[in-house]
Parts: C-alpha cells; structure tokens; sequence
C-alpha cells in the first residue's frame, strides 16, 4: 500500500516549500498539482482565451498535452513538449489558473495524471482537492493553512526579495479573492477533507511546519 501523503490549502500558505521538503525526508516524489493547473492557464491565456468563456475552455483543454518530468530532482511541467516551469509563477497564469480549474473538463483531464503518477510510487501531493478527491485514500492528510495577512505578507516580501516591487493590498485582495473562487467552485472546492490534519502555519517557521507533518506522518504510519 503505498505512503501518499496530500497536503491541501489556500494559496501562500507555504504548502510547495514544506511538500518538497517532507517529500524528501520520506524518500517520496514531490508533485505540485498547482503547476499543473498553471500549465494548463498557460496554454489558455497563449491561445486568447476569455476565461469567462467555459465553452471555450472545454474545447481548448483537449489540445494541451501536459506531462511531467524530474530534472535534477526537480518536477518540471511539459505542455506540447515545451518545459512551460519558467512561465508558471507570474500572477497572471495564477489568477487564470483560479479561473480555468474551476472547469469539469480541465479537472477531469489533470486529476487523471495526477492519480497515474499516485499509482506509480509514493508522492508528496499539494493542491487543494488532493485529500478530498484526487487521493481520498491517501495515509496522511494535511490541511495547511495561514490567515490572508500573513499569506499576503509572505507573497509580498517574496516579490520584494525578486525585486519585484509590489502593493501589498493589491495582493491582499487577490488572496481573498482566488481563496473565495478556489472554495466556492462547485467541483472539487477547496476545503479540510474530514480526516485531514490542521495545521495553522500563521505563527510557524518552515522546519517548524515540515516537523509536525513528519510527526503526524510518523504517527498515522508508525515509522520511526
Ligand atoms: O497552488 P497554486 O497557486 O499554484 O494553484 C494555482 C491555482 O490552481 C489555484 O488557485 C487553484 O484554483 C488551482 N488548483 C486547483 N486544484 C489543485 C491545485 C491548484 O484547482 N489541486
């Protein structure tokens, strides 16, 4: 029976930092469904598509061929054979990838890939539908989470280290606003599945986190 562990919730809460670093210390692959859904916003936003338009969207999802690929241990995302990894991060492809994920078609399409990779070997898996849908019977699930300020500090002081400058309520009110589409949609929203851990990561350093969801995972596996 394989390991997985799913790490689901809002965006900024730190859940990609610590996913990599559990998935190392369990010897487990690290897979970023969120990139997923950014790769797929990329092929949308690269073909003009309104992101109102589902129609369009449902149409247009059945020309992206999106795989997965470890460089130097590192998930690399391929839509049409082109490594897309350098483009996914701009808040653009995230604010069209809150869009479009809210589409049955794209979802379908994904959560497929995501469940094969799940099949193969164990996998540390963040996103937001991970412990709810996608694998709802993986060993340990974790609900992270951090309130919008501290999210919107985070983000914000990660664009200034870039320097990128931004405005902190501009980005506040993004935050809110993608939460409020990401819990809201009507497949798959974003929520705590019944047998998730909470962690509150508001007032915790990254080992901080990485060590209780190690501590949680040792509990629900009984490994040492
Ligand atoms: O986690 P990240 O910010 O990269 O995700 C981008 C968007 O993709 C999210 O706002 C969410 O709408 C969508 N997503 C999703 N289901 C997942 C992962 C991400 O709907 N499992």
């Amino acid at each position: 029976m394989r390991k997985n562990i799913a790490i689901d919730g809002p965006a900024g809460a730190g859940k990609s930092t610590i996913a990599k670093k559990v998935a190392k210390a369990v010897s487990a692959i690290y897979v970023d469904t969120g990139a997923m859904y950014r790769a797929m916003a990329l092929h949308m936003i690269r073909n003009g598509i309104d992101p109102e338009d589902a129609a369009a969207i449902s149409r247009q999802c059945q020309s992206a061929d999106i795989t997965i690929e470890y460089i130097d241990g590192e998930q690399a995302v391929i839509l049409n054979g082109e490594n897309v990894n350098a483009f996914l991060r701009r808040e653009e492809v995230g604010n069209m990838a809150s869009r479009s994920s809210v589409n049955p078609d794209v979802r379908a399409k994904l959560m497929e890939l995501q469940r094969q990779l799940a099949a193969r070997t164990d996998v540390v898996m963040d996103g937001r539908d991970i412990g709810t849908v996608v694998l709802p019977d993986a060993r340990v699930k974790i609900y992270l989470t951090a309130s919008v300020e501290v999210r919107a500090k985070r983000r914000f002081d990660e664009l200034a280290a870039k320097g990128q400058p931004a405005d902190y309520n501009t980005i506040f009110n993004e935050i809110r606003d993608r939460d409020y589409r990401d819990m809201h949609r009507e497949i798959a929203p974003l929520k705590q599945a019944e047998d998730a851990v909470l962690v509150d990561t508001s007032d915790m350093t990254i080992d901080e986190v990485a060590d209780r969801i190690l501590e949680i995972y040792r509990e629900k596996t009984g490994k040492a």
